[in-house]
């Protein structure tokens, strides 16, 4: 009897290292780093700070799932399809809810509905996967119907608790969260435990902060709610623009990062050069923008180009370039 006893606790002590049968899709189609990217993790901490499966600080207080975000509203307008990541059966669904910021003025109370339109599938092995926020009148799926690794369920919205486009995204072992980026991880390990993604999403999926969401030129000043719209993806300007802008929206900065902006024209000379102050704390997201008002004489044609850098102590952890022509 005691051997019997023996082999169970054997099991169960090493079947977090024994490897998942589970691999998992991305659950948005979309191209990591180009198309969508990844705002916030699982939370690792278990007191009232935060922390991600890196220990940074890509997450808040509680978060239950990982937020795969696209970069504007009018991408999430246009339709991008959420997919289930394996193979399962669907377990509940919900449809129906307003696709709106809760910081709208007019938005409802989402109380006991945070996670908006959704659906719940069960996989193999006691996982189940949790889709959130989806667009209204956008699920094709239904309880009980059996879905493929990659079949669509319905469209990244702006239902529920959220304020920007993105699908949460939850995994679920028995009943406990786990991180699929680091499942049964020890604590405070800062990036061991199991990958959960398949073998050819993970190095697409390998951690990025801070990131690079939008970036592009205008005419003239911008505003977070202009870049939602798609600003700046217009590779040409007027050269009788009344100014040439260029801007960065950047997620995951940290505190004491350094973000310098600068533009150069067709010629190697330099309009504009910004260095801004060490960031006092950290932002979820950020937007910078430079520009110069044209010259009296007009912008010279030709191409222009912006280079965004984001140092530490010196040490680039972040870098852009982008052009436009005029
Ligand atoms: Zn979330």
């Amino acid at each position: 009897m005691n051997q019997s006893v023996g082999v169970g606790v054997l099991l169960f002590f090493f079947a977090p290292t024994a490897g998942y049968a589970i691999e998992l899709g991305l659950p948005l189609d979309c191209e990591i780093g180009q198309t969508c990217l990844v705002q916030n993790y699982v939370d690792h901490d278990m007191s009232d700070r935060a922390s991600d499966y890196q220990c940074g600080a890509l997450t808040y207080d509680g978060h239950n799932g990982t937020d795969f975000r696209v970069p504007t509203l009018a991408m999430q307008r246009r339709g991008v399809h959420v997919l289930a990541v394996a193979d399962g059966q669907v377990l509940r669904t919900r449809d129906g809810m307003a696709d709106m910021s809760i910081s709208a003025p007019e938005a409802p109370s989402v109380a006991g509905q945070e996670c908006g339109n959704g659906a719940v599938i069960a996989h193999a092995d006691g996982w189940e996967t949790q889709y959130c926020h989806l667009a209204h009148g956008s699920l094709r799926v239904k309880r009980g119907d059996r879905v493929k690794a990659g079949d669509p369920i319905g469209h990244v919205g702006l239902s529920g608790k959220t304020e920007f486009p993105h699908v949460h995204f939850v995994v679920r072992l028995r009943g406990e969260v786990v991180d699929p980026f680091s499942v049964a991880a020890p604590d405070g390990s800062c990036g061991l435990g199991t990958v959960l993604w398949k073998p050819s999403l993970r190095e697409s999926l390998s951690y990025r902060a801070p990131a690079v969401l939008n970036a592009g030129f205008a005419d003239g000043p911008i505003t977070m709610d202009q870049v939602d719209e798609g600003i700046g993806a217009n590779p040409r300007l007027p050269q009788d623009a009344p100014a040439l802008v260029a801007f960065v929206r950047a997620i995951g900065l940290r505190r004491g990062q350094v973000q310098r902006l600068s533009v150069t024209g067709p010629d190697g000379e330099t309009l504009v050069d910004q260095a801004e102050k060490p960031l006092d704390r950290d932002k979820a997201q950020m937007l910078l923008y430079v520009g110069r008002k044209r010259p009296s004489e007009g912008f010279k044609p030709g191409r222009y180009r912006a280079d965004y850098f984001v140092t530490r102590e010196g040490r680039i952890v972040l870098q852009k370039s982008f052009e436009v022509s005029l």
